[in-house]
This record gives structure tokens, sequence and C-alpha cells, in this order.
């Protein structure tokens, strides 16, 4: 973890931008993405010490961005999108966590909306694949949020802080993890939650996190805000103490628009 404070007091904790490609981007794609965003970087001379960028392909990219950023040198972390709660075996189409943690994968994926909703995901299979990533020695990305409905119904925080209870039981204290904070309604919808709002819901998980993990890994765990992050709203979410981050859906396939949320230090007033 670094040190940087710029845009909110976060003690030390290096902000994370992730990108999810979700199922876009076959791997050809995905190097020419990867290379593009790089060099977009490197020519605004951007800082890579004070920003952890990460992202996070389909499966069958994995091997080509790892091979391009050990070759080049790029600064840029690599995640799955999921993994299996098994080892290995006979388990038709699923990926094990020991094989993404040999291509140089750092981080995972658990739980995202899209894989609750499509998948039926339910929280004591996200809790298992927290518990599988931990074990192979990657950092799971774990993604909570309400629906529009449980918005309606039970306020912001009630669903999120349930689901990263539940998320968090019986892993160790001090474990490294990464909260992801996606409003459902909020994602691809072009109607981002506000900054107070994410930092109101991001203040309750981090007491969540020092419940179960300790008030220590609390202070370091980045906690990243999700849905409709764009480069014209990273700066105001960045502003807040809690939000460590964003993941990015839709706006980490375009470039520029990437490259402007990486560099939220540099918009007005941050
Ligand atoms: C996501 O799916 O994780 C996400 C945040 O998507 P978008 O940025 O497109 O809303």
């Amino acid at each position: 973890m670094g040190t940087v404070t710029q845009g909110g007091s976060r003690q030390g904790r290096t902000p994370l931008i992730a990108g999810n490609w979700k199922m876009n981007l076959d791997y050809q794609q995905a190097i020419a993405l990867v290379q593009k965003l790089d060099w977009a970087l490197k020519d605004a001379k951007h800082d890579a010490s004070s920003v952890e960028v990460a992202v996070f392909p389909p499966f069958t990219d994995l091997r080509s961005v790892q091979t391009l950023i050990s070759a080049d040198k790029i600064e840029f972390s690599l995640g799955a999108q999921d993994l299996s709660v098994h080892d290995s075996g006979a388990y038709t189409g699923e990926i094990s966590g020991q094989f993404l943690k040999k291509l140089d994968c750092g981080y995972v994926l658990i739980g995202h909306s899209e894989r609750r909703q499509y998948h039926d995901e339910g929280d004591d299979v996200v809790a298992a694949k927290v518990k599988a990533a931990i074990k192979h020695g990657l950092v799971p990305v774990i993604c909570v949020g309400e629906t529009a409905e449980d918005l309606e119904t039970h306020g912001a925080s009630a669903v999120p802080v349930a689901q990263l209870k539940t998320a968090l039981t019986d892993v160790a204290a001090g474990t490294e993890v990464v909260v992801a904070y996606e409003p459902v309604w909020a994602i691809g919808s072009g109607q981002a939650a506000t900054p107070e709002q994410a930092q109101q819901v991001c203040e309750k998980l981090r007491a969540v996190v020092a419940e179960a993990l300790g008030a220590d890994a609390a202070a370091a765990t980045r906690i990243l805000y999700g849905g409709s992050v764009a480069a014209g709203n990273i700066a105001g979410f960045m502003r807040e103490p809690d939000v460590d981050g964003a993941l990015v859906g839709g706006a980490s396939l375009k470039v520029d628009d990437f490259a402007a949320i990486i560099r939220y230090q540099k918009h007005v007033g941050v």
C-alpha cells in the first residue's frame, strides 16, 4: 500500500481503479486496449505509483494480457472475473483459483451483481468463493449492492452490509480483501449514486470489515464505488474519505475515458 492521501483522507490506502471488461474484447482486442491505455498514461506522464490500475479481462484473454504486462513492464494489476469454489476435478467449465494464480492474477471479482442475477449466486456461494480465492493467494474483490427495490424497501446500506457480513464469515483477521460497493440500479444505467450516497454506504461497509477482520485490516482495506463511473464524476467520488477507488464497467473499455478516470487527481478540485 502506498501513501496517497490526495482527494479524501484515506490513511495511506493506495487508490485502486479497476476495469471490469465483462464479456467484451477477444484476446487480440484485449492486447490492443492494454497497449493503448499504457501509451495514453505514459504520454500524459501519469505517476503510476499514485494509483493502482487493475484490469479484469475475460478468462480467454488472461494469458495474453499477462504476457504483455510482463514483457512490456506495464504497471497494471491483473484480475479475473470469477473463480470456482473447487480446487480441481470434474467441474466442467469451471476455473480454479490456482490456475488464476499461475497467470499472475492478483485479484478476482466475487459476487458481481451479474453473477448473482444471471447465475443465481447467493451469499453462501459468494462466501465459499471468497474462501477459495484466499486459499489460492488471490485478493477477493467482494461486490455488494442493493437493487432499486431493496433501496426502496430497506434503504441503501442494509443489503450491502448483510451481503458483506456473510461474505466475510470465517475469514481470518487481517486478511486482505477489496470491497466494491455497486448499487445494482447504478450499474450500466448512466445514473450513478451521488458521492455522498456512496460515502454513507462505504463508511458502513468499513465498519463491517472492522468487525470481521479487525480495525487495522479495516483501515487498510480499499473500498471501491462502482456504477456508471465516468471521467466526469470520478473526482467527486474520490473526494470522499471512505471511497478508495472505483470498479468501472463500460468506461473501462474506452481508452480515453478509462485513462481520464485513472488520472482523476488531475481533475479540477481534487
Ligand atoms: C460494473 O458492472 O461493475 C459496473 C460498474 O458497470 P458500469 O461502470 O458500466 O456501470
